[in-house]
């Protein structure tokens, strides 16, 4: 068990460890409930170091035995590891614990997943494993030697030799304790082989438990297509003779980059056409590249503490979505990121949870995987290149990797680059690490004499996190349209410093209608009253991609908002535009499809909430309903001519063509069964061969409230593949009306299958209630209720997907008083219980504000 008193450390606290490790030996004599772990390692004083107390973290360890330069000795243990006297020279220190994977539920540390060991270090898990130093900031080689009677026995680096009964592996590449990984488990490889840039060859394994062959080939492609990019893009080769993805079904997150054993979740690696969606094909090959990047901006170059997290995670986020951008349609990839953003990031970054993408304190590690590390740190990046241009990013960028390779690093050491490049100076830019909260930017136009002038002004809200906030230095990439549609100025990056500023520009023949932000060039909320005709004008006719579908989403959000707050008609601007949009066969089917979709209803409550109205989530749904109604009525004569042009002959591929006509066409199809009562999804679910097409249909006939007989059929045809099982789950309560979600999950809390210690598996049900805005905030609280019983169940088991999901309470105070006093009222019982984690404490406590 952690500790429970909590405690909070402070990224101004840094001091660097009393001694440097020189090499690292493990053996592991692997049995499920006793693994004894044999740790080897050599110490030496670190020059300069005021500290020498000689402290290993450790865990949940029972020590058996250890010695230093061979003499045993007898350690101090506490709550959190043991100190011990030590020689003043170098010396090695020898331990003998003993673990037990097999009763290992938190995921963390070594465990074992269907009769397959593995382990999840990242962040502090480490000191589960053994006593060690587990801080990033302490790198060495490892070497590694698992005895067991396990077929595939895997760990870090290259393998050394193997036998009947063992196998050795060595890293080469000096690393921080939270990368090393082991596998063990009666394993099948999807191999192949990748050649590098400089003619090496590595061997590449996907590893997965048999019967799962048939889903591996598109996570190799994924894998070799991200190292050909690392090579073209940004100069990395790759560094070891093996590269090695195992796929497990438990895991807490995503993937893990571990030195070339990167661990997956298997929802994250397995697709095959049959069992995965589009969608999923588009996120696997993602988080593949994610992983990859990693090898160099995580792995070569790392992070010196915990605060500093943003500096790998932020760049391999930025890093991949170029990558994705590349492989499909980079407006596409841009808009989805947006939507993304603003559906996880936003709400945290106004609400109780705010934190600076560096946070400067925290109490559980855990916590702070959060959107805004990851999503809001890439944007900075994004914000940086923007700045400075993308010769001077390149080149900032090679002195990264040159100067800090095999280095544990902060900010400081990456902005530095950046000045040292282009010789300015990034001591604003930097508030962008510091500082909580998004910023809002008002506009104000003029227009006179032929001089058209555009005023911003920024204002941050202040939270706990950061009080005073300070102007922040914002690129707004601005492009000017004239009355007939054609653009008199193109994209020009401006650059805001001030708290209030203006632009100006002259030599114009009538006023402009001005693109603001395009591309979304800096993470804010854009607050411009303009009217519904500029709004159409823009989605009519911006050449700027991203703030083309930006106009449509306005007026979708202006219509919306209007239905639920002063129950108006749907806005027959939004419908016309649209219905422009769809017949527009110029345009992407991609990117038609995100055009078609709605905002986010809890987008639109914090929009509301914003504006200093009360949102009530039914309202919003039935708005949204009755707004789809609308389009899909005003769209008739169109939608099957439409669903024509999305026909596809040729076999199955996710590539970005195919899924994008896909992807139209379930749009199209939504609206469809709007008006035939699901007769097309009915028959598309009857034919359908892949998974796409069958998800796409089942949704469109749940939500019309039909569907029972292919609910039934879907589970019967998929029982035996849980990846599946998890989307007929997930499904189920996604698609489930406002008065009946919690209830539906509740009905599938007590199926036979609810495996409610898979993270995948309770993420379904009970992550999907969170998903359907309305359903979670039904307005008796069923909703709420449910997910407290279901985190206090969980908190004992695994607190870290409990804590995680806490963040669906984070947007409490948004709504009405007697919402408030039931959501309070489930946090105080979460809060209430004994022993609860310090992982979920902290969270519960954050979101109370207390
Ligand atoms: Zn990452």
């Amino acid at each position: 068990m952690k500790d429970a008193a909590p405690k909070t450390i402070y990224l101004k606290d840094y001091t660097p460890f009393g001694f440097t490790v020189e090499e690292v030996h493990l053996t592991f004599d692997l049995a499920p409930g006793a693994t004894r772990v044999k740790s080897r390692i050599r110490f030496a004083p670190r020059g300069g170091a005021d500290d020498r107390r000689f402290f290993l973290h450790g865990e949940d360890l029972t020590l058996i035995r250890a010695a230093i330069d061979g003499k045993e000795v007898q350690p101090t243990l506490t709550a959190e590891g043991l100190t011990c006297d030590v020689p003043d020279a170098a010396f090695t220190w020898e331990a003998e614990v003993e673990i037990d994977p097999a009763g290992n539920t938190a995921l963390e540390g070594l465990y074992m997943s269907n009769g397959m060991y593995c382990t999840q270090c990242e962040a502090e898990g480490f000191r589960k494993i053994t006593y060690y130093p587990d801080r990033p900031d302490v790198m060495s080689t490892f070497t590694v030697r698992i005895n067991g009677d396990l077929p595939v026995m895997l760990s870090n680096g290259n393998p050394v030799q193997q036998g009947e009964g063992w196998a050795e592996w060595h890293d080469p590449w000096p690393k921080p304790a939270y990368l090393f990984a082991l596998v063990a488990g009666d394993l099948v490889a999807h191999s192949d082989s990748f050649t590098t840039c400089s003619g090496k060859e590595v061997d590449l394994n996907l590893w997965v438990r048999p019967g799962d062959e048939g889903k591996c080939a598109w996570g190799m492609e994924a894998l070799k297509k991200s190292m050909r990019w690392d090579e073209e893009v940004y100069g990395r080769e790759y560094d070891l003779e093996v590269f090695n993805i195992v796929a497990v079904d438990d895991f807490n997150m995503g993937a893990m980059e571990n030195k070339g054993l990167n661990i997956f979740n298997s929802s994250a690696v397995l697709a095959s056409p049959e069992t995965a969606t589009d969608a999923n094909f588009e996120r696997i090959e993602a988080i593949i590249a994610h992983e990859y990047f990693h090898n160099w901006t995580g792995n070569r170059i790392t992070c010196r503490d915990w605060f500093q997290l943003c500096l790998k995670e932020g760049l391999t986020v930025f890093r991949d979505a170029q990558f994705t951008a590349d492989m499909r349609s980079e407006p596409v990839k841009r808009i989805s990121d947006v939507i993304d953003l603003r559906a996880r990031q936003f709400p945290e970054d106004n609400g109780p949870l705010a934190h600076p993408v560096r946070p400067e304190s925290f109490q559980e590690i855990n916590n702070f995987y959060t959107a805004t590390v990851y999503e809001k740190g890439a944007e900075v990046i994004g914000m940086l290149k923007r700045l400075v241009g993308d010769a001077a990013y390149a080149e900032a960028l090679d002195l990264y990797f040159a100067r800090h390779d095999g280095e544990a690093c902060t900010i400081e050491d990456w902005l530095r680059v950046f000045e040292d490049v282009t010789g300015r100076d990034l001591g604003q830019f930097k508030r962008w690490y510091s500082q909580a909260g998004t910023p809002r930017l008002k506009v104000e136009e003029d227009w006179q004499d032929g001089t058209y002038t555009l005023t911003f002004t920024q204002t941050t809200p202040p939270s706990a996190a950061s009080p005073e906030p300070q102007p922040q230095v914002i690129p707004i990439n601005l492009g000017l349209l004239g009355p007939n549609g054609d653009e008199v100025k193109e994209t020009e990056t401006l650059e805001m410093t001030e708290a209030r500023q203006a632009f100006t520009f002259t030599g114009l023949s009538a006023k402009p209608v001005p693109s603001i932000l395009r591309g979304f060039s800096a993470p804010v909320i854009l607050d411009r009253d303009s009217s519904t005709a500029e709004r159409a004008f823009l989605l009519a006719h911006d050449t700027d991609p991203f703030n083309r579908w930006e106009a449509g989403g306005a007026l979708a959000r202006a219509t919306l908002n209007a239905m639920a707050l002063e129950d108006a008609a749907p806005d027959a601007a939004y419908l016309d535009g649209m219905l422009a949009v769809l017949r527009d066969d110029t345009l992407d089917p991609a990117y038609r499809a995100l055009m078609l979709a709605l905002p986010g209803q809890s987008e639109l409550a914090a929009m509301q909430a914003e504006a200093g109205h009360t949102p009530d989530p039914r309202a919003i749904w039935t708005a949204c309903e009755t707004l789809r109604q609308a389009l899909a009525q005003h769209a008739q004569d169109t939608l099957p001519r439409i669903w024509e042009t999305c026909r596809i002959d040729a076999p199955y591929r996710p590539d970005a063509e195919q899924s994008g006509k896909r992807a139209l066409a379930g749009a199209v199809l939504s609206l469809i069964t709007r008006l035939d009562g699901g007769a097309l999804a009915a028959s598309q679910y009857g034919s359908a061969d892949n998974m796409t097409l069958q998800v796409s249909a089942l949704s469109c006939l749940l939500k019309a409230g039909k569907g029972q007989a292919e609910t039934a059929a879907f589970y019967a045809q998929w029982q035996q593949d849980r990846l599946v099982i998890d989307k007929w789950f997930m499904l189920q309560v996604l698609q489930a009306a406002p008065e009946t979600a919690a209830a539906t999950a509740k009905t599938l809390t007590e199926h036979a299958d609810f495996n409610w210690k898979n993270p995948n598996r309770f993420r379904a049900v009970l992550g999907a209630l969170t998903g359907n805005h309305a359903g979670f905030h039904a307005a008796d609280g069923a909703g709420y209720a449910l997910l407290a019983d279901w985190l206090i169940r969980l908190d004992p088991v695994n607190p870290q997907t409990t804590a995680r999901m806490c963040a669906a309470f984070q947007t409490w105070r948004r709504y009405d008083a007697r919402r408030q006093g039931l959501i309070r009222a489930q946090l105080d019982r979460i809060a209430a219980q004994p022993g609860l984690s310090r992982d979920t404490t902290e969270m519960i406590t954050r979101i109370q504000g207390n």
